[in-house]
């Protein structure tokens, strides 16, 4: 699996820099791209990638504000000629995205030939799809903005190869009895298939913010999340000004993910006021100051491989 940025600016695109999106592709658990926000320019992003619109098949937007949201009619267009045909898309948003998308298609007379389904979301609201499970909460911005935390389902443990040679049980089609059923029976006798594989391993938690200043339902989401993706559109100077604009501070995203014990958090949604090389010299001030932070700012097309 792996997380692309495809836009990582706050409110601006610059010339580093494009406004919000980020896709989740999902291989080797599904075949399939997810993303989250759609900033203007988004298909031209995608265009630099190798993602294919006929593999997104689902788009998250956390809030209404432009810069998360303004490439999406386009994407939505783009799709029916890209790949996309008959290929269903669903897409989740606060209450009014329906309305956006549906009067944004009708005015422009654009038609797609794929079926979309339009999810408006609420807090505390949860989704299951392919065995992921899909949580929703509020945040703090002003307008509504929403969070998604990821749960992926474990994975099997692998065989004990050892352990079932010492039964006399050999490698070959057996194998696969073991893989894919609770009880296999092996010349007359009837095994537990638990025992002979190592234990399950958890499934990853990634957490995807929108825009949002420090509240309580960001603990819900970042929760002992493996990858937690959060804004943070001040890297220095005043904390307290960044909540007076509905934003967050480095520093609250520190204190969150250490009290969260987030296990790699990936920052964007970056003032168009840091160039990239302040950006560089604020990681260094930041990573001397809190070592313990595993982080990492994100730039366009930064892709982060996750195990
Ligand atoms: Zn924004
Ligand atoms: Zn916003």
């Amino acid at each position: 699996m792996e997380i692309i940025f495809l836009g990582t600016s706050a409110g601006l695109p610059t010339k580093e820099r494009n406004t919000q999106a980020t896709v989740l592709s999902l291989e080797p658990l599904l075949n399939e791209f997810w993303l989250f926000d759609a900033g203007e320019a988004v298909q031209h992003q995608i265009l630099q990638t190798r993602i294919k619109l006929g593999k997104l098949r689902r788009v998250f937007i956390t809030h209404m504000h432009g810069d998360h949201l303004f490439g999406l009619p386009g994407l939505l267009s783009s799709r029916s000629f890209q790949g996309g045909e008959n290929k269903p898309l669903t897409l989740y948003g606060p209450a009014g995205i329906k309305a956006f998308i549906e009067t944004t298609l009708k005015l422009s007379e654009s038609r797609l030939n794929y079926p979309l389904e339009i999810v408006e979301v609420e807090d505390a609201a949860v989704f299951k799809e392919d065995d992921i499970t899909i949580k929703v909460h509020l945040l703090a911005h002003g307008i509504p903005s929403y969070g998604y935390r990821l749960e992926l389902p474990a994975s099997q443990g692998r065989l004990l190869q050892d352990k079932l040679e010492k039964e006399g049980i050999m490698p070959g089609p057996i194998y696969r009895d073991f893989k894919m059923h609770d009880t296999v029976e092996y010349e007359g006798k009837v095994y537990r298939a638990q025992d002979y594989r190592a234990e399950a391993v958890p499934g990853k938690i990634l957490t995807f913010f929108g825009d949002t200043m420090p509240n309580s339902n960001e603990d819900l989401l970042a929760e002992q999340a493996d990858v937690m993706v959060h804004e943070s559109t001040y890297l220095e100077g005043d904390h307290l000004l960044s909540h007076q604009y509905h934003h967050s501070h480095i520093a609250d995203v520190v204190s969150l993910a250490e009290r969260s014990q987030v296990k790699l958090t990936l920052i964007n949604h970056v003032s168009n006021r840091y160039h990239q090389q302040d950006v560089t010299a604020l990681s260094e001030v930041i990573r001397a100051e809190h070592p313990d932070f595993n982080f990492r700012i994100a730039h366009d097309f930064m892709t982060v491989k996750i195990d």
